[in-house]
């Protein structure tokens, strides 16, 4: 029973997805992207649930990829995490975290990426960086211009 990100529910084959683990918001996130998609994957026999998604924004902003994840995306980790499944995702962040937690994850369509990197935010102003430990739009301390997500240097 794998858990499924909303790709691998926009692009795999039923008989694939029969089974599978994911959240009620992604069903309204299908619904959006593909009504008639979504009302073929609503009448496959599936696990559709619900979770909180405290301890996946802990584990995103351990890494810094909370930013980069939208309300959904941490509502598909938080039920991996929870159920201990194996993740499908083409998410880089979603990958990301689980290789940080040394939680099963493969790709949708592509390669996982191999490496783990780290987000930060740089100021578009005096390039100064601090950690990613929040999906707020920050302002520079030193300066005061904005902060933007950038990949760490390393
Ligand atoms: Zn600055």
């Amino acid at each position: 029973m794998p858990v499924l990100d909303t790709a691998a529910l926009l692009h795999w084959p039923v008989e694939r997805i029969a089974g599978g683990i994911a959240a009620h918001s992604q069903l309204a996130e299908l619904e959006r992207l593909s009504p008639e998609r979504a009302m073929l994957v609503e009448s496959i026999e599936m696990e559709w649930m619900s979770i909180g998604t405290g301890d996946a924004e802990d584990a995103a902003r351990r890494t810094g990829d909370l930013p980069r994840l939208s309300e959904v995306d941490l509502e598909v980790l938080a039920l991996a995490m929870a159920t201990g499944q194996c993740l499908f995702t083409d998410d880089y962040s979603l990958q990301n975290v689980c290789r940080s937690l040394n939680h099963p994850f493969e790709a949708v369509s592509n390669r996982p990426s191999k490496k783990q990197w780290a987000w930060e935010l740089r100021c578009i102003g005096c390039r100064a960086t601090k950690q990613a430990d929040s999906k707020d739009a920050q302002e520079c301390r030193i300066c005061g211009s904005p902060m933007e997500v950038k990949r760490a240097r390393r």
